[in-house]
């Protein structure tokens, strides 16, 4: 089965693929984060994996639920959101009763709550009853962008997801949110980086063992090209700022200082321009092979001049 994967959020994703393969949740859900429409737009997204009676895939499309919900015209699922920064006791008994009397057609019933902090203590209450009503199969998703606000009674039984905000992070937590990868597995890529610039035959005789065997399908092996490009541009970043944004190490200094800045332009270039084919049936030992040769190829114009 196709793998969910939302970029830059590894959690969230994790979640949403259990759900997916094991068709199995928890009662209650809270995102929190910093952005309410990043919040909002993955509420929803959960929603649809939720209730799909398919197994959702990216851009399910075809199917009549999701296209519903899309359209904001499902009626199994209700988004109740606060009013002058108050929801309403009356909203949450009306939802109640509407789902306990209505008949199920997606796989689940589902509720979004956002600004969930905003509930007073008997609108928590309510929904309290709601989440404890056995045989029900109705999800709750609560939103919010202050955490500490929201009533403990709910968090305690709430899975929490964190929503990831990129905006303000640099280095290497930022590369293990944009790939998912394990810190030492983004170390080993810059190891291999670091060897096609010093060893390139070296390299080319590790691909296998020390860059290839380490990604198991095509997405992840993108990420790691996506990772070593951004060692490129680091280099590219110290040479035109003497400054380094994601890898703050001697190594990118000292290759950065080793060439011109135009032939890393070029190299950065290079990986750009190949990395797309990987999303076509190439094979995957050729293809880095050729990127590693390409790589090696440029050079300063003087010794190309032969
Ligand atoms: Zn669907």
């Amino acid at each position: 089965m196709e793998e969910i994967i939302i970029k830059n959020q590894p959690i969230l994703s994790k979640v949403l693929n259990k759900i997916n393969n094991t068709k199995y949740s928890s009662q209650a859900y809270i995102l929190y984060g910093n952005s309410k429409e990043k919040l909002k737009e993955y509420a929803l997204l959960f929603s649809k994996i939720l209730v799909c009676p398919h197994n959702y895939q990216k851009n399910c499309e075809k199917c009549n639920i999701c296209m519903r919900i899309d359209n904001n015209n499902f009626e199994e699922l209700k988004i109740i959101e606060p009013i002058n920064y108050m929801i309403k006791k009356d909203e949450i008994l009306k939802l109640r009763n509407l789902f306990s009397t209505q008949s199920i057609e997606g796989r689940n019933q589902v509720y979004i709550i956002t600004d969930v902090e905003t509930l007073n203590i008997s609108a928590a209450n309510s929904i309290l009853k709601f989440l404890e009503e056995p045989d029900s199969n109705s999800v709750a998703i609560f939103t919010t962008t202050n955490l500490d606000g929201v009533i403990k009674t709910i968090l305690s039984r709430c899975q929490t997801i964190k929503i990831n905000n990129l905006k303000n992070k640099y280095g290497i937590e930022f590369i293990k949110e944009l790939t998912f990868f394990d810190e030492d597995t983004i170390y080993k890529i810059i190891d291999f980086t670091k060897l096609i610039e010093k060893d390139i035959t070296k390299a080319i005789a590790d691909i296998k063992h020390e860059f290839i065997d380490l990604f198991d399908d095509k997405q992840k092996l993108i990420s790691a090209i996506n990772v070593m490009l951004l060692y490129y541009k680091d280099m590219l970043n110290y040479k035109i700022s003497q400054k380094c944004v994601y890898f703050e190490s001697n190594d990118v200094k000292t290759l950065a200082n080793k060439q011109k800045t135009n032939i890393i332009s070029k190299k950065i270039s290079f990986i750009l321009e190949n990395i797309s084919k990987l999303e076509y049936n190439v094979n995957v030992l050729l293809f880095m092979e050729n990127l590693i040769i390409g790589i090696g190829e440029i050079k300063d114009d003087k010794s190309n001049r032969s």
